[in-house]
């Protein structure tokens, strides 16, 4: 048994089996082929393995657990062989002479974009299953050991060298109980989501390939990450779960009491949320509704700009299934670490400071104005709140209402029934927060983004595993600033919310309401400790 020590980027405990996850990215290194043939021959072998593998592991599982369990793997190898799949890797080394490696991500990727889109919940749930099958070939081409996770049936600890965000909404597991990166950021998207996802997870910790397959435990409270701990230890450890499970479960009482302090000061409660999938679970925490759907995480993992067709149904599906029937909407928020395909973004010196969210929307209103007729016509379905991010002037928001007036027009023009989004703005630079005034006359809301704010006010890259010692969230300079967004807002008669991560940290609470500020919006998980503290207020 030994620790490890490394930042523990949310709060609860977990203890299983630890999984060594390979990426993708990094075996993919050429696109085109020196020799088709040797390609061609690269692949079969590979597609030969992969045929064997799922056979053993559908003999196994079959034995060992359930035929329900085993049939996974004689759908998987029903999908290798499948003409849209591994013929068409084939045809793409032999055709277009590509390399083995890039043929079967471009064949796989194109296959997980279409079940993606998919209506019908059962298809679209196939695309995992695609993803499943892709990096199977991807590690038997790349020679080394088959990829740990895909298949595992029990619950395990996944340990990488970093995870981007995009890597990060596909974990979505139901057997994912944490992960332990090398990498990583307590204020990036990836800790974020981790914390949205309600996975415990441990981050800058000297990972080693040989725990693949070892028991560990991740203390979340201590900041560690125990290897083989021993019989009493994984005791106390069951234990402490539980209780945490137990404390939870107890919170769950004032689950359907407002968030008021006992001098009678109401707070809105609202959930952050990154795919509609994670509705179900603000609901059960007991949001009163969406206040940051962070609509661009639906859109990093796909090759091509999903159509306006494919937006308006999921934006209208999250407006009907909103808690309430509150939900704000953020126009897309790309670039610096989301990244994603389509938008083939240059690399830039400072990504943060650089070609990202508003400025993308703005600087290429074709992809912009896809994204506002989708939400124009979904608030033709319910109340849809929208917001801006990035902002740094009076000047964007003008430009963004333009549109959104050319694409009303659009739509009416063609007798498309679309509603009236009420229109806000997320506060996240120091320019938005000290011009909060002049832009408070152009919105219906501001939401202040405490994660970028904190980043461009303090001057520390959110990124930047080196710099969490200097992130203070209670700097004067940054409470000042909300401080005074808040008073502006409140001017102007508009209301005004906390979605950053700083929304849900316990020791700013009473500051925040003293501030008087309308709403907090944060992971679902975080909702009841908060709303237990307004209340104790
Ligand atoms: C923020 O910046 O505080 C915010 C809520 O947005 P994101 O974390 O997605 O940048
Ligand atoms: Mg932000």
């Amino acid at each position: 048994m030994y620790t490890v020590t490394g930042q523990s980027i949310s709060s609860e405990p977990a203890i299983g089996t630890i999984r060594f996850y390979r990426h993708i990215k990094n075996i993919i290194k050429d696109a085109v082929a020196a020799d088709t043939q040797a390609e061609l021959a690269r692949y079969r072998h590979a597609y030969r393995m992969c045929m064997e593998q799922l056979e053993h592991l559908y003999q196994t599982t079959s034995t060992q657990l359930s035929s329900t369990e085993a049939d996974i793997f004689e759908m998987h190898r029903m999908l290798l062989a499948d003409n849209r799949f591994g013929p068409a890797v084939e045809n793409a080394i032999i055709q277009q002479s590509k390399t083995a490696e890039y043929a079967v991500y471009s064949v796989g990727q194109n296959l997980w974009e279409q079940f993606v889109g998919m209506e019908d919940p059962y298809l679209r749930a196939r695309a995992a299953d695609i993803q499943d099958v892709m990096n199977r070939l991807l590690f038997a081409l790349s020679g080394k050991k088959e990829s740990a996770l895909d298949h595992i049936t029990e619950p395990f600890i996944l340990m990488a060298e970093d995870l981007s965000p995009s890597e990060t909404v596909q974990l979505h597991s139901d057997r994912l109980l944490g992960f332990v990166t090398r990498q990583g950021s307590p204020f990036s998207h990836t800790a974020i989501l981790a914390r949205t996802m309600g996975i415990p997870a441990l981050i800058n910790i000297d990972i080693n390939e040989d725990w693949d397959g070892h028991l560990a435990i991740i203390d979340s409270e201590k900041q560690c990450l125990i290897i083989d701990p021993d019989e009493t230890l994984i005791r106390d450890y069951q234990a402490k779960v539980y209780s945490e499970q137990k404390k939870r479960e107890a919170l769950l009482a004032i689950r359907d009491y407002p968030a008021v302090t006992r001098d009678g000061r109401e707070v809105k409660l609202y959930a952050n949320i990154n795919t509609p999938l994670e509705i179900s679970a603000a609901a059960d925490c007991g949001a009163e509704g969406i206040g940051l759907f962070r609509s661009e995480f639906l859109y990093l993992n796909v090759h091509e700009y999903p159509d306006e067709e494919m937006q308006y149904q999921i934006y209208r599906d999250v407006i009907a299934a909103a808690p309430r029937g509150h939900i704000v909407i953020r126009t897309l928020d790309l670039g610096a670490d989301k990244k994603s395909p389509y938008l083939a973004l240059e690399p830039e010196d400072n990504p943060a400071l650089g070609y990202r969210a508003i400025r993308i929307c703005l600087r290429q209103p074709d992809l912009f104005k896809v994204q506002l007729r989708a939400l124009l016509r979904a608030a033709a379905h319910g109340t849809l709140h929208i917001m801006f991010p990035m902002i740094i002037s009076v000047t964007e928001v003008l430009r963004a209402k333009e549109l959104l007036a050319e694409c009303r027009q659009e739509l009416a023009d063609k007798k498309i029934p679309c509603g009236e989004p009420v229109v806000g703005i997320m506060i996240e630079t120091p320019a938005a927060a000290l011009d909060a005034d002049r832009l408070a006359e152009e919105v219906d809301f501001f939401s202040i983004g405490t994660n970028d704010l904190a980043q461009y006010t303090l001057a520390l890259d959110r990124n930047n595993a080196q710099l969490h010692t200097f992130y203070d969230p209670h700097h004067p300079a940054l409470i000042r600033l909300i401080g005074m967004t808040v008073e502006a807002a409140h001017r102007h008669h508009i209301p005004v919310c906390i979605c950053g991560e700083s929304g849900a940290d316990l020791t700013l609470t009473k500051t925040f309401v003293s501030m008087g500020i309308d709403a907090l919006s944060v992971a679902p998980n975080a909702l009841l400790p908060l709303k237990k503290t307004i209340r104790s207020l």
